[in-house]
């Protein structure tokens, strides 16, 4: 008999969410008139922009002419694409060949994917709390964690030491759930210590776009040496509202190699034998956000997004809680007042004020004591949210 994998065994059962949605579905089968505000929700609700609409609609039709038609892409992206991805790091000073750009379904698939690159016997860093992906991912390949807190005196950005070391290390900026975000001396050090130990960092820039400070990085690639150490994975899901749509891309530089290695060849290699590439329309739709219009019009949404974080900040500083992140992030990360747990102030806020979000310690143990609003949600309801939060804690 086939034996399965036997470290899916291993895996923690991931609770979090359907625990969340067992307790609102409770409360709401015995309060059926509750508008309930839903703070916790990690997904868009704005639509996709009109230039990605009309860019997809083209491309539809392009589909249904003959002299248009395409049938399969290159694996690793349409050139146009690649070329358009590249161009936009340029206008940020960071210079990439198209061919180092890889195009994707979005940053879950290659945060598990990417992973193939490196033996079952290397070790993984995650500093938490954490995005849960990062280390299920790596329990399911058998690898060994280790595990990084990070809390409110470091301001949920650890700095590299010997207990950081391993092969592969993830780093999350601005980070989900704490909403903080690396310096670049910050990351110049994790660089630099990636370097010097071999590892390889796997950035998550998932909410780059939400950055504000002109002093922070957007990308890891912008870094001194990121180049020989670093993979950056990157989604248009938040940036422009792809969650449904999905596409992303992922940065592998030609200068990364490991043990003769080039990883840029080993993912091309990956690439070119487990996937077909990303549909011609997506890919399409994607481009149009790379064009000057695009990103005016992606702006705007995500000036939407802003507003909410600023409208649930203000609140908070009124109500005295203590708070980081809702800056340069989507998210806002809060002390639950009181010392209460986590846990127990969701059900406060559940009960008192028919607020729901996130507790922090489903992101990891040292996130016990914190909490998580999105700021993904409707303005109306943000504002309500705020509103509650100021009677109940004033
Ligand atoms: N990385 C982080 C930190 C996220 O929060 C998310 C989604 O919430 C993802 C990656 C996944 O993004 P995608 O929709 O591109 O798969």
């Amino acid at each position: 008999m086939i034996t399965p994998n036997r470290h899916y065994a291993e895996l923690k059962d991931s609770y979090l969410f359907a625990r969340i949605a067992q307790k609102v579905s409770d409360y709401q089968a015995h309060h059926p008139d509750a508008h309930l505000l839903r703070m916790g929700i990690g997904d868009v609700s704005l639509p996709l922009c009109d230039v990605v609409i009309e860019a997809l609609h083209q491309a539809v039709d392009d589909q249904a002419t003959k002299d248009r038609f395409q049938g399969y892409l290159p694996e690793c992206g349409a050139p146009f694409l690649r070329e358009a991805i590249a161009a936009h790091y340029h206008a940020r000073g960071v210079e990439l060949l198209p061919d180092e750009v890889f195009v994707s379904s979005g940053a879950s698939d290659e945060l598990g994917d990417i992973l193939d690159l490196f033996d079952r016997s290397s070790s993984a860093l995650v500093i938490e709390p954490a995005y849960p992906a990062y280390v299920d991912a790596n329990v399911m390949a058998g690898r060994s964690i280790v595990h990084l807190p990070s809390n409110k005196s470091d301001g949920f950005l650890p700095e590299p030491s010997e207990e950081a070391r391993a092969d592969l290390i993830y780093l999350c900026s601005p980070n989900n759930p704490t909403g903080a975000t690396f310096s670049r001396a910050q990351l110049q050090r994790w660089v630099d210590f990636a370097n010097e130990h071999g590892s390889v960092i796997l950035f998550d820039a998932a909410y780059e776009a939400f950055i504000e400070d002109s002093d922070l990085p957007h990308s890891i690639m912008e870094i001194e040496g990121a180049k020989t150490c670093a993979i950056e994975i990157c989604s248009l899901s938040k940036t422009a509202g792809f969650t449904g749509t999905r596409l992303g891309y992922t940065v592998v530089p030609k200068a990364l190699v490991r043990a003769s290695m080039s990883l840029n060849d080993m993912w091309v290699r990956n690439r070119t034998t487990k996937t077909n590439g990303v549909s011609y329309v997506i890919q399409r739709g994607g481009a149009a956000v790379f064009t000057p219009e695009g990103q005016r019009q992606i702006q705007e949404n995500l000036s939407y997004y802003k507003e909410n974080a600023r409208i649930l900040m203000q609140a908070l500083d009124r109500a005295g809680i203590w708070y980081c992140g809702g800056r340069n992030a989507p998210y806002v990360w809060l002390e639950c007042p009181g010392g209460m747990r986590s846990w127990d102030f969701f059900d406060y806020l559940l009960n008192e004020a028919q607020i729901v979000g996130t507790p922090g310690e489903g992101f990891g143990a040292c996130g016990e004591g914190y909490f998580r609003f999105s700021t993904f949600g409707g303005r109306v309801d943000t504002q309500e949210a705020a509103r509650r939060l100021i009677a109940l804690f004033s």
